[in-house]
């Protein structure tokens, strides 16, 4: 099993350095913005992809969702789904187009279970992947909001909302 997986299978100490990371990113957000995210999307860039690929296989989206996703990159999955899986997950739990790998939103699923802060937001729908992001910092897409914002239709739509009570969560996690 590679370190990746390893840490990804135990999303705790993932997840606590990703809200140091996002608290230190917004202190500095007024020195950022000062500079410019536009001058400063090379460098955010570049560690993300230093960082970032090799961890969590990620395909630089611009959009981040590790939080909401067990700290699992919902782009590795082949469909590429934002919001659940396809619904052809097989009854071993591996994906319908690749037989070979774990389907990426069972994963999340029980890896987002073990999650103290941001496990619930599993639960809420998820804007879907804006293309022209991908490529540039998810950091300060984050900063900026647009990562999380949702096309025109989705409005009212329950976009954003808890899809089930965490009643629910509790009795499909055996709680
Ligand atoms: S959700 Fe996007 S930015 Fe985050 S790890 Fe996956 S591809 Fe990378």
């Amino acid at each position: 099993m590679s370190i990746a997986r390893w840490l990804q299978d135990r999303p705790v100490g993932l997840e606590k350095a990703y809200r140091a990371t996002a608290a230190l990113i917004r202190w500095m957000e007024p020195v950022l913005r000062r500079i410019g995210f536009d001058r400063l999307d090379g460098l955010f860039e570049w560690g993300e992809r230093v960082l970032k690929i090799p961890l969590f296989d990620c395909q630089m989206c611009g959009m981040c969702n590790l939080r909401g996703t067990g700290m699992t990159c919902p782009m590795s999955c082949p469909k590429n789904l934002r919001n659940g899986p396809c619904g052809g997950v097989r009854q071993n739990g591996k994906c319908e187009v690749n037989p070979e790998m774990d389907c990426v939103w069972a994963l999340a699923w029980k890896r987002s279970a073990q999650m103290q802060t941001y496990g619930d937001r599993i639960l809420q729908t998820h804007p879907p992947v804006d293309r022209s992001l991908e490529g540039s910092s998810a950091w300060l897409n984050m900063l900026d909001g647009r990562d999380e914002k949702m096309p025109e239709g989705w409005q009212h739509g329950g976009a954003g909302q808890t899809l089930i009570s965490p009643d629910q969560i509790r009795v499909l996690r055996h709680e």
